[in-house]
């Protein structure tokens, strides 16, 4: 057991996203003095970025200020910062152009990066997803779209108002349902001069499924869901290149389009690969069973950033609540370290899935086989996304935004906000 050289041991915690934000909590009220570290000063809810990206809410209506969640207490020193690399063996965390920190023990938990599977253009003419400056850049590019549109018809002609969503996971879906809502019930009236059922929604999909996470019975209703929509699912088809105002597939036919939203893969957070650490697919850090690093029993990696297995060596999937329960298993980690007991390996308890697809239509697989559709779905996606929101002002705003738009079909948050809006993300951060 590391004996710590100073009365209150120092932990520090790379990420304040779903990871380090309840390893945080989890250990606020031990004697440790704790350093969290997040390249933004706020945390994501990215369960709703794809709203944000759809006009459905704001940029700050899902992101909570770091330090606005630690300010009523003294041992959590929150610190704005790029962490770049760690010194394992002085245990040190280098942040960019600053001074390294020094840690008795150390959480990463940094998340995941967009991969583009080393498919041409998706770099240069794709969009991505991941990050609010994400959601906004494509909000306004889609409402860009539009504009250039109204000013010159013809352009819709070459398919400026077709958005085509690369993959059909959870994001891609969640993405087709809320473009069509916001395209039918908002830019019809917003462009009355257009037409705008010269507007289309596709989803390309490589497999012969959507949401592939879920059950073969859900897949079916997501994809009959989004037809009734009006959205176009091209399943088994695969993408070989993006280019200006096209997506070329494999099968050699194109797609002419204005907007690619790419949300076909993750991979590990950068980080990863600047640690000279085991990684494993995606790049994930390889983790021993209670998530620290081997040979490093006080570094603990977790959250999408780490490759950890069930007891029959099945991988974790990289969402939410398998972040959540892992901060807070490597904080309990720690406590047990710290009282000279052995840890615990971490086991994921699944509390179930769930994919909005429109207005009253969601699907949702809860444990015990439980399957809701349609409205169901719905209401139990609306409630725990607003109870997971972190921050009651957040949830207040939310719901009332919420509450508008069902009445109203208002998506209000139709705003463009600058000019890098007519660029896709070519430098898409991490
Ligand atoms: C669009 C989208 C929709 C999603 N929908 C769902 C869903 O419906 N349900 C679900 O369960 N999961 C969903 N997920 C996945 C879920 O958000 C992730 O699994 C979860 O966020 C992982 O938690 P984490 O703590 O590992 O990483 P994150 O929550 O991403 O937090 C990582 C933090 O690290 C910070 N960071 C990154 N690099 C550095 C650095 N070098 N230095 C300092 N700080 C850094 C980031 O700013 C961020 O705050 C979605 C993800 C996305 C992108």
């Amino acid at each position: 057991v590391p004996m710590p050289t100073r009365p209150r041991p120092r932990v520090v915690i790379a990420g304040a996203g779903f990871g380090g934000i309840n390893a945080t909590k989890a250990l606020v009220d031990g004697p440790f003095e704790i350093t969290l570290i997040d390249r933004d000063n706020y945390h994501g809810f990215w369960p709703l970025l794809y709203q944000v990206a759809t006009a459905g809410l704001g940029p700050d209506d899902i992101a909570h200020p770091v330090r606005g969640m630690f300010n009523d207490v003294t041992n959590v020193h929150v610190r704005l910062g790029t962490v770049s690399g760690v010194d394992f063996e002085r245990k040190l965390v280098a942040v960019e152009g600053e001074a390294d920190i020094g840690y008795d023990y150390l959480i990463i938990a940094v998340g995941s990066a967009t991969s583009d599977f080393g498919i041409p253009g998706v770099d240069q003419h794709a969009f991505a997803l991941k990050t609010l400056p994400d959601a906004v850049r494509l909000r306004n590019h889609v409402l860009m779209t539009f504009e250039r549109a109204d000013a010159c018809p013809e352009l819709v002609d070459e398919g400026i108002l077709t958005i085509v969503l690369a993959g059909g996971g959870s994001t891609g879906v969640e993405m087709a349902g809320a473009l069509s809502e916001l395209i039918s019930r908002n830019l019809a009236s917003d462009f009355p001069h257009l037409d705008i059922t010269r507007a289309r929604v596709v989803v390309v999909e490589m497999a012969d499924h959507l949401i592939g996470a879920f059950s073969p019975s859900s897949q079916a209703n997501a994809l009959e869901t989004l037809k009734r929509m009006g959205v176009e699912v091209r399943l088994n088809s695969a993408i070989a290149q993006v280019a200006a105002g096209c997506v070329e597939l494999k099968d050699g036919s194109t797609i002419p389009c204005g907007t690619v939203v790419w949300t076909a893969g993750i991979r590990a957070n950068p980080l990863a690969d600047q640690l000279g650490l085991e990684q494993g697919r995606g790049g994930a850090v390889k983790v021993g069973e209670d998530l620290s690093l081997p040979g490093h029993p006080e570094v603990f990696v977790l959250g999408d950033l780490a490759l950890a297995s069930d007891r029959h060596g099945d991988p974790y999937p990289q969402l939410a609540q398998v972040a959540i329960q892992g901060g807070r298993h490597a904080a309990r980690c720690i406590r047990r370290r710290m009282a000279g007991k052995a840890t615990k390996p971490f086991r994921y308890h699944n509390h179930g899935i769930m994919a909005t697809i429109g207005r009253r239509s969601a699907v949702a697989e809860l444990p015990g086989g439980i399957k809701l559709r349609g409205t169901a779905g719905w209401i139990s996606w609306l409630a725990v996304h607003l109870v997971f929101l972190v921050g009651f002002h957040n949830r207040m705003i939310v719901l009332a935004k919420w509450g508008w738009n069902y009445l109203t079909w208002d998506r209000a948050s139709r705003v463009i906000l600058d000019e890098g809006s007519k660029t896709p993300t070519g430098q898409a951060r991490a």
